[in-house]
């Protein structure tokens, strides 16, 4: 499932064809993903121009030039793919597709449709079902130490657990959440509520840097996941332990022998990966 840093990089692959662009045409193949397009979604954006594409948690807003706020969300399998020309044909599972004043083409593939898209007045997206709520972007402003303290206070759930509830962070997955917690060196299983002040400021200077680097390595291609140009994220080549259960420690360089290397436990129905030597 695409997390935070592939939506991002989605989000950035699709600005040069989409911002300071118009919709000449909109193409809907089929009348629902995960729930029923909007009504009338292909005309409602049909000769619109999309003004700029923002981001909360996995939900991408592109914003309209009439003050409507087109929400995409790539589920388990949605793949944004941009062909500058027109595409050499159609493929199967290209549910919706665009196609702009500068001639470019933007397909919308799905094959488990879990992906899911929305209409809705800018005024209202603060109060949309899906969005509202989202905990604060790891990336901006609002997450920092003392609110991730507020918000984990008295918890006796598992920090990594904590670390998967959307109103807490938005964004994070399975993947990034054993890697920071691998880079702040707290135990996944440890009860939220016992991470110190100091643990706690190592875990969103973590999550800000692994977010960061996955972004910057556009990020992790485990499946579906490629940049809407098509190239795949090299991210899952920079895991530090997620996948990589019996493998030696890259942090604290423990004997293999000695500490059995990387451990995989299951949390919530979930892989989780960690070093019990370095992670407490
Ligand atoms: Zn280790």
């Amino acid at each position: 499932m695409p997390e935070l840093p592939e939506v991002e990089t989605v989000r950035r692959g699709l600005v040069p064809a989409f911002v300071g662009h118009c919709l000449t045409g909109v193409v809907q193949r089929r009348p629902d993903l995960r729930f029923p397009l909007p009504d009338d979604f292909a005309s409602r954006l049909r000769g619109r121009r999309i003004d700029a594409i923002d981001r909360r948690g996995k939900y991408l807003l592109l914003l309209l030039e009439n003050s409507w706020v087109w929400i995409a969300h790539l589920g388990m399998s949605g793949r944004f793919r941009i062909f500058p020309d027109a595409p050499d044909g159609e493929e199967a599972h290209d549910h919706l597709l665009f196609t702009t004043d500068a001639g470019a083409t933007v397909t919308f593939n799905d094959p488990r449709r879990f992906g899911f898209m929305d209409l809705v007045m800018a005024s209202e997206v603060d109060r949309h079902p899906m969005l509202m709520r989202l905990g604060p972007d790891p990336l901006g402003p609002l997450f920092d130490a003392a609110y991730l303290a507020a918000r984990l206070q008295g918890r006796r759930t598992p920090i990594k657990a904590a670390l998967l509830d959307q109103g807490i962070v938005a964004g994070m997955g399975n993947i990034y959440a054993s890697e920071s917690l691998f880079r702040a060196r707290l135990s996944p299983t440890r009860a939220a509520g016992t991470v110190s002040r100091a643990g706690i400021a190592r875990l969103v200077s973590a999550i800000r840097a692994v977010f960061e680097a996955a972004i910057a390595a556009g990020g992790s291609s485990l499946r579906d996941h490629r940049h809407p140009s098509g190239e795949l994220g090299l991210f899952q080549h920079g895991f530090a332990v997620y996948g990589r259960p019996g493998e030696p420690c890259p942090g604290c360089r423990c004997q293999l022998a000695r500490t059995g290397g990387i451990r995989r436990i299951v949390q919530s129905g979930r892989s989780t990966f960690y070093c019990g030597h370095r992670q407490r």
